[in-house]
């Protein structure tokens, strides 16, 4: 059990060693998180619009109510 436990971890490390000494995984690894930092922008940019196209919709319903209201 022991043994199974210390072989693991001695094989993420060695991968983390891997990734960490190798060039092609290093980069990667900074290409994958720099595309992840990207779309979360974009997602984040994306529910921001929505949220004030939702929010324009809201008001301009309610003030149309308005007006429909004081007119009657
Ligand atoms: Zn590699």
């Amino acid at each position: 059990m022991l043994a199974r436990r210390s072989s693991r971890i001695a094989l993420t490390d060695s991968r983390v060693d891997h990734a960490a000494s190798c060039p092609v995984c290093m980069e990667r690894l900074i290409s994958l998180r720099w595309d992840y930092r990207r779309r979360r922008r974009i997602w984040i940019i994306a529910c921001i619009a929505f949220i004030c196209l939702v929010l324009a919709t809201m008001i301009a319903i309610v003030t149309h109510h308005d007006f429909r209201w004081h007119r009657e």
